[in-house]
């Protein structure tokens, strides 16, 4: 009787695996379609400037739009494209839509500052990873410095020598290099040492209400005091009052990004704000208007 029980035990798994196993293939094959379809959209999140108050770079974050015209954020689809060993492809498409457009702005002869793109820590270890970035940038004929590539501090932990070496090469075909998410996973204070960056990310999770605001607030005062001594910049991720802007601005954070200013944007509203910022340098140099 305990085999019979048993034996019923592991049918009823068999079958709730193999329903996962399906669902999990049907999005697998949607998502493929959807590739192909060029379903994923480019959202563009701009990063306001608190020196100049201008808001020229930008963040460019992945959108799904399905065939019933639904928007479904990154967090519902990336697992799932990792899991399933897809992500590369989906870095890389985002990638080439934002050279595309920064090409386009060339062309055209329009202003366009630095975007900054998400690798996955996937894709991270792909051996030709450098080498495939680079071939797209040169491909759409990027100038150096206008491509910023976030890379998760979760990946520094596997192996800092390999990602000292990574960094480097992509650094040497003249990609920036941005630490995303700082502080959420094992930081490691070596980390900015040994890994040539150029921008931090602090993450949002910072600037959430919390019952030890007061030590929120030196820590990253500490963080940004430290890396500017390094002649790292930085960006605080997920700003959304007035507060966090002026404090921020008083520990001397170069750059924010997070709702109070701007959400992430579909291209023609971000090419809107870029004609606009870039109007206001040509007048007033100097504005500080859009910081408080
Ligand atoms: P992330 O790279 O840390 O991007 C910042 C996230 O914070 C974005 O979420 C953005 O919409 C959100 N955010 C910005 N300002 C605020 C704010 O003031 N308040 C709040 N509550 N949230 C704010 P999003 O677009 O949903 O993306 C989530 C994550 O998905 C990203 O986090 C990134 O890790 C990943 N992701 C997005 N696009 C790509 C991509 O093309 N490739 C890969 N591998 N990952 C991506
Ligand atoms: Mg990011
Ligand atoms: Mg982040
Ligand atoms: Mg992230």
């Amino acid at each position: 009787t305990v085999k019979t029980g048993l034996n019923r035990k592991y049918a009823v798994y068999d079958e709730s695996i193999r329903k996962q196993l399906r669902y999990e293939k049907s999005i697998e094959n949607r998502m493929l379609k959807s590739l192909e379809n060029e379903e994923f959209l480019v959202y563009y999140q701009p990063k306001v400037d608190l020196k100049t108050g201008l808001a020229t770079q930008a963040e460019a974050l992945v959108r799904w739009r399905t065939d019933d015209g639904m928007i479904i954020p990154p967090d519902k689809f990336i697992p799932i494209f990792e899991k399933k060993y897809l992500i590369s492809s989906l870095d890389q498409y985002v990638f080439k839509k934002v050279c595309a457009f920064i090409r386009r702005r060339l062309d055209a002869g329009l202003p366009v500052n630095t975007i900054s793109v998400n690798v996955s820590r996937l894709q991270f270890y792909n051996s030709d990873f450098v080498k495939t970035y680079e071939d797209i940038k040169n491909t759409f004929r990027i100038p150096d410095h206008l491509l910023e590539i976030e890379i998760t501090e979760s990946i520094a932990f596997d192996n800092v020598t390999f990602l000292e070496k990574t960094v480097s090469e992509l650094k040497s075909k003249g990609f920036l290099i941005s630490i995303d998410d700082f502080g959420t996973g094992f930081s490691s204070l070596s980390l900015l040492k040994n890994i040539p960056i150029d921008v931090l990310k602090i993450d949002q999770s910072f600037f959430r209400e919390s019952i030890h605001k007061e030590k929120d607030n030196i820590v990253i005062k500490g963080i940004i005091d430290l890396v500017n001594k390094l002649s790292i910049r930085t960006v605080a991720e997920g700003i959304e009052t007035a507060e966090q802007v002026a404090f921020l601005k008083s520990v001397n954070c170069n750059m924010i990004q997070g709702y109070f200013f701007y959400r992430p944007l579909p291209e023609d509203k971000f090419k809107a704000i870029l004609n606009k910022e870039y109007a206001v340098k040509e007048t007033a140099p100097e504005t500080d208007s859009k910081v408080l």
